[in-house]
């Protein structure tokens, strides 16, 4: 919201498009953190001499690789691989994998960029990084996938490593792909070690990181409403997207008492008017994950919901909105819509789903809206704890994870509210970026010229 130093913004933005010419997401990922963060940076001169925030957003390095794979048919496949290591300044690399067809330089970099904010907020010491392919796991055999993975991490291996880069799942990378991946991954180096998180339980990972974005989300929900002097009790909730995301935010927010109306995919909306309840959750999720199915389907099952093909959840008069799906998935009409009926508060659970004009025409409403780098970390802080389980050799209870996950996302709320408050507003977009950057900015000038 805190608009002032155009100039200075407008120089750097500017350099910076030239430098990664047609990286859009990676432009828009940038300039929403610079634009809360340049007011912040010349009011302390140290930080504009040492030119951080150019430095910050150059990556260390970025790893591009060919990934050949031999299909049922036997066809020869070839698709591109990448890691972006953005910023090991206060820990590893870390960062999830995607698999989409979007997936590109500019996607990967806006992710990763956004990686090294978020994983900042979650106060463990993890750098910033991202990775994936231009592969589309969707409509593939297992074999298929199988051996898609097995051949990623054969390049990939040689620059990850549990003090170097830990990479996760993301969009199109789930407990399936993650086990080919470690898998290939034990096979190259002959060691069990904490190199990739969101590992299966029996071979290392932590209880609760399945849950822990959804859950965290909704952690993040309750924090913002108790601070307002409310609760999620009967809340109505949109909630996009049906992955992993979506389906624990929905399962935390119906067993918090709040009634979600929507869930959706690629194809369009499902609207439950009665509330999916957890039966109806169960059925997706396994709609989902083990069969792998569209959301239309929901509404052949549950006649009283409504099938909204094309459409995303944001028209629907609700409280409350959780964007999980996927970036710029709320763009300005959306906005619009959400204001006109009276939305109350939004907590990304995807990463930059909202679009630079949906973000401004909901702040100018005074909308509450947190943004994914805030809302969703509990993901990867999860990660974080998977990693220090991984350290010790040992396994911590669900119930240890979830009281050390909503630790975290208070103290990430808190620190929200410690930067973002303004005379009758909280700008969490604000109070995330510089409470990340500062912990940042400070170690980047203990190192030096580096
Ligand atoms: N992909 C998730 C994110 O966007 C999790 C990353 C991780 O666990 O390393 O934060």
């Amino acid at each position: 919201m805190t608009n002032y130093a155009p100039q200075e913004l407008e120089n750097f933005m500017s350099g910076l498009r030239k430098r990664n010419p047609g990286e859009l997401e990676f432009h828009q990922a940038v300039e929403e953190v610079a634009m809360s963060l340049m007011p912040f940076i010349i009011d302390n001169p140290k930080y504009m001499q040492a030119q951080l925030l150019e430095r910050l957003t150059e990556p260390d390095r970025v790893i591009i690789f060919r990934v050949c794979w031999q299909d049922d048919q036997g066809n020869i496949r070839t698709n591109r691989g990448y890691r972006v290591q953005f910023s090991n300044c206060i820990g590893p690399y870390k960062g999830g994998l995607r698999f989409h067809p979007s997936v590109s330089l500019s996607i990967l970099k806006f992710l990763g960029f956004e990686q090294i904010f978020k994983n900042s907020l979650t106060t463990l010491p993890l750098g910033g990084g991202k990775g994936g392919a231009n592969f589309n796991p969707k409509g593939k055999s297992d074999g298929e996938v199988m051996r898609f993975c097995q051949s990623f991490m054969t390049e990939l291996s040689r620059h990850i490593g549990a003090d170097i880069d830990i990479p996760a799942g993301d969009i199109g990378v789930g407990a399936r792909e993650i086990g080919f991946l470690y898998g290939q991954f034990k096979r190259l180096n002959n060691r069990h070690t904490g190199a990739i998180t969101g590992k299966g339980f029996n071979y290392g990972g932590s209880r609760m990181r399945p849950e822990a974005t959804g859950y965290g989300c909704v952690y993040m929900m309750r924090e913002v409403l108790s601070h307002a002097g409310d609760d999620l009790d009967r809340k109505t909730c949109l909630v996009s997207g049906s992955g992993n995301v979506a389906q624990f935010c929905a399962e935390k927010l119906i067993q918090l008492g709040a009634k979600v109306l929507t869930m959706s995919d690629s194809s369009g909306t499902i609207y439950d008017p009665e509330g999916i309840n957890e039966d109806k959750l169960a059925w997706i999720k396994d709609l989902k994950n083990i069969r792998r199915g569209r959301i239309a389907e929901y509404a052949k099952q549950y006649p009283l919901a409504q099938f909204l093909e094309g459409k995303r959840p944001w028209s629907i008069p609700a409280d409350l909105a959780f964007p999980c799906a996927t970036q710029n998935e709320i763009e300005a009409p959306d906005a619009k819509a959400l204001i006109a009926n009276s939305c109350h508060a939004i907590c990304e659970g995807a990463n930059m789903p909202s679009t630079k004009e949906a973000i401004d025409l909901l702040q100018a409403a005074k909308i509450i809206f947190v943004p994914g780098k805030a809302a969703n970390a509990g993901g990867v802080a999860v990660s974080g704890l998977e990693m220090t389980q991984n350290s010790m050799r040992i396994h911590w209870s669900a119930e240890e994870v979830d009281q050390r996950l909503l630790g975290i996302m208070q103290n990430i709320h808190q620190k929200c509210v410690q930067y973002g408050t303004e005379d009758d507003y909280i700008d969490y977009v604000k109070g995330a970026n510089i409470a990340a950057f500062s912990k940042i900015a400070d170690t980047m000038l203990a190192y030096g010229v580096v």
